[in-house]
């Protein structure tokens, strides 16, 4: 029987509507969350596989809603993105991430690493440099130590803006990662080209290991090509001492995942990192 357009048409438009005002109730919460404290940055430690060391953390967002309680970053940042709010809330990231810093050169950990994800969106804002740099300079850290991470797909809108960006962050100091290496549209001249001092193996790989000989091939290879570059490597998601002890065995630089820790509010942090300097 053939389906009744008037019908379907009808319920296709309920369904947009839905979405549409749901997504307008997200835009909302999200707006006064970033007023009203509801994000909070949680971090997870990355290791140095040649020292055991806690080299650096990742800043991952975290929502905690008044009502739906602790909502992922997979949840609302895409609605943060599609309404622009991804633009402040980033900036905001870096100021924690600045504030941490400072906090933990204070606690005796000096060196740690703080990196800190980049939309795409985030490269629409024609004064990014520049609010960069005013963040950067009022919290007076070691531009070192302050890392950006962002995807290749992330720069296509506007490529020469993108990569302008980089540029000048990066003679203030900062470096950057590029994040998920291996999927979408990896080109192996934005390894040459840009100011990249990290790439990051996506967990999509680490997690095929042991089940798929071409994770194996893969990850092998961007190890070989990142290192023949003077690039480390931080490989996702690792979660077994199975994948640990291959990646060990490919001279990886670092890891991050469960195995060692999930990302952690800042207080646990501190913890952790204490109790690793008495292990
Ligand atoms: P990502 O940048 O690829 O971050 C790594 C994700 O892998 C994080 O998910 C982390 O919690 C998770 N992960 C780490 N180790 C393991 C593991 O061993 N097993 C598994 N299954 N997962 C592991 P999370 O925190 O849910 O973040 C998801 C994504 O949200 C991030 O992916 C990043 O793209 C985005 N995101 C998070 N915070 C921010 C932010 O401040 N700004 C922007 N623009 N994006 C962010
Ligand atoms: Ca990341
Ligand atoms: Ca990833
Ligand atoms: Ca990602």
């Amino acid at each position: 029987a053939k389906r009744d357009p008037g019908t379907s048409y009808r319920y296709y438009d309920r369904e947009l509507h839905i979405t549409a005002g749901h997504q307008l109730r997200l835009e909302a919460d999200l707006r006064n969350a970033l007023r009203g404290n509801e994000l909070e940055v949680y971090y997870q430690p990355r290791i140095d596989l040649a020292t055991e060391e806690v080299r650096g953390v990742e800043c991952l967002l975290r929502w905690n809603h008044p009502q739906r309680g602790l909502v992922g970053p997979d949840e609302f940042i895409p609605v943060a993105e599609r309404s622009g709010l991804i633009v402040p809330i980033g900036y905001w990231v870096i100021e924690q991430a600045c504030k941490r810093l400072k906090e933990a050169d204070g606690l005796g950990y000096p060196g740690l690493v703080f990196a800190v994800n980049l939309s795409f969106r985030q490269f629409h804002d024609r004064k990014m440099t520049e609010t960069i740099f005013r963040i950067i300079f009022n919290a007076n850290i070691d531009t070192s130590l302050l890392e950006l991470e962002l995807t290749e797909s992330a720069m296509m809108h506007d490529p020469e803006y993108a990569q302008r960006c980089l540029r000048e962050l990066n003679q203030l100091g900062i470096s950057f990662a590029l994040d998920d290496f291996g999927t979408g549209f990896s080109s192996l001249s934005n390894l040459q080209h840009l100011p990249i001092s990290l790439v990051k193996i996506d967990k999509s790989f680490v997690q095929e290991l042991g089940h798929s000989a071409d994770a194996e091939h893969i990850i092998r290879a961007i190890i070989s090509l990142a290192h023949s570059l003077q690039i480390s490597v931080v490989a996702e998601g690792v979660e077994t001492e199975g994948q640990l002890e291959f990646l060990r065995q490919q001279h990886c630089d670092e890891i991050q995942g469960y195995y060692y820790a999930r990302p952690m509010p800042w207080e646990r942090l501190v913890e952790f990192l204490n109790n690793q300097g008495k292990a």
